[in-house]
């Protein structure tokens, strides 16, 4: 997946759009991420018994990877990833606007 953990990220959909966030997971069986202080789900979590949690709980959903673009780690700019094929065959990742690598 183009988006891994401990990227930054641009909301580009949704409710957070605009939005900058650190990657917390990456799920690429599904496709998706769970982004710091993004798709914040409010909960109301009721009080169960002689438990005293209770009140607003805040859950980061996660959300479809298509609605975030990699913000490059050596231009701040959002971008598309690219990728290069490193001399010892590895893949990196590379950044479409100023063509660094961004691993
Ligand atoms: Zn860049």
């Amino acid at each position: 997946m183009k988006i891994r953990k401990n990227d930054t990220v641009l909301a580009i959909a949704g409710k957070d759009k605009g939005k900058k966030g650190k990657v917390r997971r990456a799920l690429p069986d599904k496709k998706k991420v769970i982004v710091d202080g993004m798709n914040v789900l409010k909960r109301h979590s009721r009080t169960k018994g002689q438990a005293r949690q209770g009140g607003i709980i805040d859950m980061e959903m996660p959300f479809n990877v298509s609605n975030v673009m990699l913000i490059c780690n050596k231009c701040d700019k959002p971008t598309r990833v690219g990728y290069r094929t490193l001399d010892d065959g590895k893949k990196a990742r590379i950044c479409r606007n100023c063509h660094e690598n961004i691993d």
